[in-house]
């Protein structure tokens, strides 16, 4: 079996503890590698190094910092396919899907090399008479990156490129479910000139985060994940004194509303809740239909949802890809199994259990007559679940998707400017869509939630970032 090594120093390490966990193939249920899992003493191993790096690398010009991430981009756009085809075997999402994971990250690199424009301060020539004071952008130091299994490249590339072309040394800690894609980009990253011990990978688990968490020599971190663990990295990261984001996680609702032109809004509403085993915290997990149109919309839900493709990543048009894992897929069906039993299961993906025992499959799953007061709204699935609740107006709806918790992304369908408008100002998202499935911002927006979906001030991308991972220096002068 594979046993994945940490990245330290420029080469890779073995870690010394014997502890490890499988990485499966969602698709075949087989383990393709162990994850070991680092300790308290690979992580200062880490740091050690990574502080010796950063005495030299911030020191560099950002601008031959920015070159190394250009190297870097010719390489990522030259593997492109490789890497997705690593996403699509550890993570189990389709080719395509990954490619598109892929092309994001790219665009969060690309956006990086702004960096000489965003790191600038601002300068006033006379505060008062004589004195001029001027701010300047410096890295932090040595800082982490705590990342999910979900978007394996997306999200280490985004959190790379900023933390590093800054002047920052990074401790990233993978997912441990799919770590083999970014172990590979940090790798490429070296190949493409990175000096080594400025992107330090540490592979692990709870302990490794732990020791992140407490390492007093690292003075920020950057996580994704779910609500629970993004919660007490929060607080311990803070209880250390560390500046902290913490990106959690969703329950995304899209209203649809009696003038909405169902056929391209039902096809939305389809993939943004099943594909990726609507394992994405961008993914829809509940419609609310308003009044009329509600009949016709679980219809059209619930006839498309039939109609989707289940089968592994590879496959040609395949929509409903694996599960994580197995332990994943039976907590997701317990809830529909709970759920069953309230609520009106429109459409049962279990049996789909049976249908592929090869993998961790569970097919589309489709509730109707959901309330506020059952589990499977108010929680966080991260499976192909999908729950119809009912309103009156959008008024109802907007309140319904306010009671959630969460507040990562929230959709409306219409044809209204005025409703859409009202939408807009009263619903709690970070990430808002109007007729737009999955509204993720682009590289050079804000990415983040409210509420529950969100720990911290700034957020993802470009310019928060640049905020995120450097601190301001203010000099005033006079001269005599
Ligand atoms: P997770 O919380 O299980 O794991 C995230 C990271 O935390 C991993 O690196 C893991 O090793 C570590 N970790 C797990 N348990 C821990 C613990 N008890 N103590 C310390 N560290 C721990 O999340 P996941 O299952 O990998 O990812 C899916 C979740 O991430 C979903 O909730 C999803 O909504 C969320 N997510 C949010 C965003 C966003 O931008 N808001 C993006 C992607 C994923």
């Amino acid at each position: 079996m594979r046993r994945l090594n940490n990245y330290l120093n420029g080469s890779w390490v073995e870690v010394e503890s014997e502890g490890a966990v499988p990485v499966y193939n969602p698709a075949t249920g087989e383990v393709i590698a162990e994850t070991p899992l680092s300790t308290h003493a690979d992580v200062a191993r880490a740091v050690e190094g990574a502080k010796r790096a950063f005495a030299s690398w911030s020191r560099m010009p950002v601008v031959k910092r920015a070159r190394v991430l250009f190297d870097f981009l010719a390489k990522l756009k030259a593997e492109r396919d490789n890497i997705a085809k690593m996403i699509t075997t550890e993570h189990g999402k389709s080719y395509v899907d990954a490619q598109a994971e892929v092309d994001r990250g790219i665009e969060g690199i690309e956006h990086a090399l702004s960096a000489p424009t965003l790191m600038m301060g601002e300068s006033l020539a006379e505060v008062s008479e004589g004195l001029e004071q001027t701010y300047y952008r410096y890295p932090l130091g040595v800082v982490a990156s705590i990342t999910p299994f979900n978007f394996p490249s997306m999200i280490p590339l985004w959190v790379m490129g900023w933390a590093v072309v800054t002047g920052n040394a990074l401790i990233l800690k993978p997912s441990e479910q799919t770590p083999m894609t970014t172990l590979r980009l940090i790798e490429m990253f070296h190949e493409a000139g990175l000096p080594s011990g400025v992107l330090q990978a540490v592979n692990g688990g709870k302990e490794a985060v732990d020791a992140i968490l407490r390492h007093p020599e690292i003075v920020a971190v950057n996580f994704t994940g779910s609500t629970r663990t993004a919660a007490y990295v929060y607080e311990t990261a803070a209880r250390h004194h560390k500046r902290v984001q913490a990106f959690a996680g969703a329950k995304n609702h899209a209203i649809v509303l009696e003038d909405a032109v169902l056929e391209p809004t039902v096809d939305g509403i389809l993939r943004a809740a099943f594909h990726n085993g609507g394992q994405r915290c961008m993914a829809t997990s509940v419609v609310v239909a308003v009044g009329s149109v509600a009949d016709e919309v679980v219809e059209r839900l619930a006839e498309g949802a039939r109609r989707m493709k289940i089968g592994h990543g590879f496959e040609e048009g395949v929509d409903v890809t694996p599960l994580i894992r197995k332990e994943h897929r039976d907590r997701v069906q317990a809830y529909v199994d709970e759920a069953a039993m309230s609520a009106r299961l429109v459409v049962d993906g279990r049996p789909a259990i049976e249908e592929h025992p090869e993998g961790f499959y569970l097919g589309p799953c489709l509730l109707d007559g959901v309330t506020p007061d059952m589990r499977v709204w108010q929680e966080e699935l991260f499976g192909p679940v999908l729950s119809v609740v009912r309103a009156r107006d959008l008024d109802e709806a907007i309140a319904i998707a306010n009671r959630s918790r969460y507040a990562n992304g929230a959709i409306v369908y219409t044809q209204s400017g005025k409703a859409a408008q009202v939408f807009r100002d009263r619903i709690d998202a970070g990430m808002v869509g109007v007729n737009v499935n999955v509204p993720l911002p682009v590289a050079f927006f804000p990415f983040g939630g409210h509420k529950d979906s969100f720990y911290g001030v700034t957020g993802e991308n470009g310019k928060e970032l640049v905020q995120f991972f450097t601190r301001k220096k203010v000099v005033s002068t006079r001269w005599f």
